[in-house]
């Protein structure tokens, strides 16, 4: 496919870490929403000290660079919602 085009920028969030910077600590993966235009990660803390609604992280990728979209899928905090349908 787009093997040989080596300009072609692929993002693995998988590959990433996301750290907090209230806790210290390596925030996980809970959500995985699809968009239209990009996928969305959430991230949060996994502990008693952070509170999500604060510490949460949102990692927005373009689609066309995410190389995560399968994996994502295939993790059990992902559920097919419908696309957002936009007018
Ligand atoms: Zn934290």
């Amino acid at each position: 496919m787009a093997e040989d085009s080596p300009d072609k920028h692929v993002i693995d969030i998988f590959m990433m870490s996301v750290k907090c910077g209230n806790c210290d600590g390596y925030q996980t993966v809970l959500k995985f929403q699809k968009h239209p235009d990009k996928n969305v990660y959430i991230y949060e803390c996994e502990n008693e000290i952070c509170d999500p609604n604060v510490t949460r992280t949102i990692v927005e990728v373009p689609r066309e660079v995410d190389n995560s979209t399968k994996r994502a899928e295939e993790l059990p905090y992902y559920t097919a919602e419908p696309e957002p349908e936009e007018p």
